[in-house]
């Protein structure tokens, strides 16, 4: 067993998720305590493997790993684990991270945690914070064993504290790529024209308490006068008022705009579990006892279209 961090890095289209770079910070922070080395493993070509803060990093390039194919990416991060025995291997709690620490553990046999949220290393025992029950509760977990496999949520750690320039080594798949079982065959992107809420500073954000489509205008109006978009809570996109690219939360896109004001949401973990590192979060709500009063930076019990009108008079 080694006391390296291994840090699974994910990318598209040429650009590294914020959740690559926070995993690499929170390792090099780990490693440092155990003495050993925080290394960013970067699966796949066609992407700058030079920006992280790691204490080295390895890019495994194979025509294989072109596109996301969870068994190519499995064999090689199970491989890699089993020559290099790392203390911890980190994953982001994404779609793709699922799928593969979920493999590593099934097929190395050590313990794998989800939803992680914090790591510590109390005097060389492990202690990871894992969100249960839709973020209503921490649990805290100690996993036995010389290997543990984290999947951590975005949000969980500074992203700069993971960049840096550390030059990457590239080096062939350890295992043979063929005759693989499961075949890329094509990444369904979000509807063409559609704006990315994830890359966006500013949302203004509706739940049910909008009342309906035609009260959606209200919100984009507003919106575009705070140089925004508008993004909503599930009942809203299942509703069919707006496209699910707009959806926040659990089953939507997990966001992290410096204002987001929402209007007329309750506050449910799931809508939550999407939005709560925004730095600066406002809440519109007729119901004072409504939970999203317990997260929000800033509150109004108010009528939203009282509030929404009010705001697009004064901007
Ligand atoms: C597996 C699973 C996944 C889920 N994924 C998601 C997800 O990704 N995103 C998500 O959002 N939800 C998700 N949900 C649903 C979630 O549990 C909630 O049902 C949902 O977030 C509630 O949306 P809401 O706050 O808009 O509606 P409600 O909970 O109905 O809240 C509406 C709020 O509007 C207020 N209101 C009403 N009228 C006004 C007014 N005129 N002015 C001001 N306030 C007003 C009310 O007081 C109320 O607090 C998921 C649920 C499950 C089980």
């Amino acid at each position: 067993m080694s006391n390296d961090i291994f840090v699974i890095t994910e990318h598209m289209d040429g650009k590294f998720s914020d959740v690559s770079f926070e995993m690499v910070g929170k390792a090099k922070e780990l490693a440092a305590a155990l003495g050993g080395q925080a290394v960013a493993v970067v699966l796949g070509g066609g992407v700058d493997v030079n920006g992280f803060a790691s204490d080295s990093t390895i890019q495994v390039d194979d025509p294989a790993l072109a596109q996301f194919n969870p068994e190519a990416c499995g064999k090689v991060i199970e491989a890699l684990a089993r020559e290099k025995s790392p203390r911890l291997v980190l994953f982001g709690w994404t779609a793709t991270g699922m799928d593969l620490a979920a493999w590593l553990s099934a097929r190395l046999g050590q313990p794998c945690v989800a939803y992680v949220k914090g790591v510590s290393l109390d005097g060389g025992g492990l202690t990871v914070s894992s969100q249960v029950y839709g973020g209503k509760m921490v649990a805290e977990v100690a996993p036995q064993g010389d290997m543990a496999i984290l999947a951590v949520l975005a949000g969980s750690f500074p992203v700069e504290a993971g960049q840096g320039s550390t030059a990457a080594s590239q080096i062939a798949s350890p295992v043979p790529l063929d005759g693989l079982k499961v075949k890329f065959v094509e990444a369904i992107k979000p509807a063409a024209g559609d704006v990315d809420i994830t890359a966006q500073a500013k949302l203004v954000s509706i739940g049910r308490g909008i009342g309906g489509k035609e009260n959606v205008e209200l919100a984009e109006e507003l919106a575009q006068a705070l140089g925004g978009t508008v993004s909503a809570s599930r009942p809203v996109v299942d509703a069919g008022w707006l496209p699910r690219t707009r959806q926040v939360g659990k089953s939507g896109l997990k966001v992290k705009p410096k204002l987001y004001l929402m209007l007329g949401i309750s506050g449910a973990p799931e809508h939550l579990e999407g939005m709560k590192s925004a730095e600066l979060i406002i809440a519109i709500n007729t119901d004072k006892k409504a939970p999203i009063f317990n997260v929000a930076h800033y509150g109004a019990t108010a009528d939203l279209f009282e509030v929404a009108e009010a705001m697009l008079e004064l901007l």
